[in-house]
């Protein structure tokens, strides 16, 4: 009987420190969180009807959801990031993927590139006119590929071999990115804007710049950043943005924090804004939203830069400064909590 009893005893001391151990280990689970961007500029003058404004903000509460299921699972940071980015290339609303804007040459041509916070793994691509999800590619780069940035033909020829999924040029056709080229065709104007949905566009007035991004942390508090685009529109001679340098438009490290930026890619390649706002607060130690806000506000608004970015540091804090009049955004934060946003602060 007093055997039976040290069995029945010790069995449910192992039961105890088993539930101890799993209560403990999802203690010490991270917060998760995560945000999107679907691009910046003067928003207001887009004239948007209730239901496009509904579009948007349903579209990227969508990436919003998707990105998070997969969080809240346990999936990693780069896996939420990318599918996140896939939902909103998929949509014609944005400038990426599906709904690029065209180029002089009247073709689509997009960047992208994605950042593991863990390790400083990443890959990128640019020039790419055949690949559906061109964050895709920029991730088989980051896993499978001993570089970190293919262009061009060969970055089509590596995404073929690593099986993602290739189409014909014509399927980034769209009938609003196609009228605004014409407007902007036979004009010499360099960093033109993305489409406005009145098709009324004056070039650095009306502006809007419809890249897309995501940032998040997972449950192991690794930080992953993505950023996709088809670029500026009537660019020419193969102009790449920011989008796709690694810490222009697109910088993650688990010391400090994720950014993905949208803007006119130029200002952002200058000042290297990503970077910038993860070695500030290494080097300085100081809080991601004094590091965002002095880039994005101060060093790029003084430099004449437009754009902004969304950020999430390794506290799962979110900051999404601009200095536009608005950006297409939304996040979750570590509560659980969502908001989409466009124009309101
Ligand atoms: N940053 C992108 C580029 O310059 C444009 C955008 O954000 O819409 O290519």
């Amino acid at each position: 009987m007093s055997r039976i009893i040290l069995i029945l005893f010790f069995i449910s001391m192992t039961g105890i420190s088993y539930v101890d151990a799993q209560a403990k280990k999802n203690l010490m689970k991270h917060s998760i969180a995560i945000a999107v961007h679907g691009g910046a500029g003067n928003l207001k003058k887009l004239g948007l009807t209730p239901e496009q404004e509904k579009n948007y903000r349903d579209t990227l509460a969508l990436a919003l959801h998707t990105g998070y299921e997969i969080l809240k699972k346990g999936g990693s940071s780069v896996d939420a990031v990318q599918a996140a980015i896939n939902v909103l290339e998929d949509s014609p609303l944005f400038n990426a993927g599906k709904g690029s804007v065209f180029t002089n040459d009247s073709i689509n041509e997009m960047d992208a590139a994605i950042m593991n916070g863990a390790d400083l793994k990443c890959g990128a691509v640019a020039g790419v006119r055949t690949i559906k999800n061109p964050i895709n590619a920029a991730r088989v780069i980051m896993d499978s590929s001993q570089f970190v940035f293919l262009s061009g033909r060969g970055a089509e020829k590596f995404a073929a071999e690593q099986h993602l999924e290739i189409v014909d040029p014509s399927y980034f056709y769209t009938k609003s990115r196609w009228d605004q080229l014409q407007k902007l065709i036979h004009t010499d104007t360099v960093a033109l804007d993305h489409d406005s949905t009145t098709g009324d566009i004056t070039p650095m007035k009306d502006e809007k710049f419809g890249t897309v991004g995501c940032v998040a942390i997972d449950e192991h508090g690794n930080l992953a950043a993505g950023t996709s685009t088809g670029g500026l529109a009537n660019k020419k001679y193969n102009r790449i943005g920011d989008s796709p340098l690694i810490g222009a438009g697109t910088y993650a490290n688990n010391k400090t924090c994720a950014v993905s930026c949208t803007g006119k890619g130029e200002d952002f390649i200058r000042l290297v804004v990503a970077y910038d706002i993860s070695a500030l607060m290494q080097y300085r130690n100081i809080t991601l939203k004094d590091a965002a806000t002095y880039v994005i506000m101060q060093k790029l608004k003084k430099a004449g830069g437009r754009g902004g970015c969304i950020a999430i540091d390794k506290y799962g804090h979110i900051q999404m400064p601009y200095t536009t009049d608005g950006m297409f955004r939304g996040y979750i934060d570590t509560k659980g909590k969502m908001n989409v946003m466009i124009w309101e602060k």
